[in-house]
């Protein structure tokens, strides 16, 4: 807790999310943290500080870092479909550990399924990063441009009024908000996500359908089956 969050019994030293304030932190197998740990990054991840308080002191200290974690679907591992060893209680223990309300503040969930063979060995590899860097470049340049900051930083409030939608996109977002698949933060970030969909397509002033429908579909549940693919 100390070193990931801040703290410590004499002197309050900066943790890990102070470290990496305005850069990426990654954490790696989130299924093993402690739960009192990660529930103790959900209110720096809103508030972009962390205020950390002890018998003899308090302090608060920068934390607006770029989330950033991997988790196995279960305890063994997974591997290949049909390969994990874990039974349905294990699996269920092991993403239980991941509150829903931790979830619900990443931005994008995206299950990875082990890559096939002949993706491996296949020597014509996707796009150079520098060619994606330069599209990410001129997506974030476009919202500075237009609305005078970057989409992620949209107050709830002004959602309409920067990232306005066409109407078949808000049937769309009710739709998945009445079915409970949407929670009133994830239907924020889905609007966020989708805004930045369309600077990365270099599409007009409205938010579309599609454009929703792809932020909607890169928040997928964790729940997962026992063929190692989410629900
Ligand atoms: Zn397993």
């Amino acid at each position: 807790m100390v070193s990931l969050v801040g703290g410590g019994s004499t002197a309050i030293r900066p943790g890990e999310i102070s470290l990496s304030h305005g850069g990426v932190l990654f954490l790696d197998e989130l299924g093993e943290f402690a739960p009192v740990v990660l529930d103790g990054l959900r209110q720096p991840l809103e508030e972009g500080v962390i205020r950390l308080a002890r018998a003899r002191a308090s302090a608060t200290l920068p934390a607006r870092f770029l989330l950033v974690a991997a988790t196995n679907p279960c305890p063994c591992g997974g591997g290949p479909p049909g390969a994990c060893e874990c039974d349905d209680n294990a699996r269920l223990r092991y993403l239980r550990r991941l509150s829903g309300p931790l979830l619900d503040r990443f931005d994008l969930r995206v299950a990875v399924h082990r890559p096939v063979v002949d993706d491996l060995l296949s020597t014509g590899g996707g796009e150079p990063s520098a060619v994606v860097a330069a599209r990410v470049a001129g997506a974030r340049r476009r919202a500075l441009d237009r609305i005078g900051m970057l989409n992620a930083e949209i107050p709830p409030g002004r959602l309409d009024e920067l990232a306005p939608l066409h109407p078949m996109a808000t049937a769309f977002l009710r739709q998945q908000l009445e079915a409970d698949v949407l929670t009133g933060r994830g239907y924020h970030r889905v609007r966020r996500v989708a805004r930045t969909i369309a600077d990365l397509a270099g599409a007009g002033e409205l938010v579309e359908e599609r454009h929703v429908a792809m932020a909607a579909q890169m928040r997928v549940s964790l729940r997962i089956s026992s063929r190692g693919r989410a629900a």
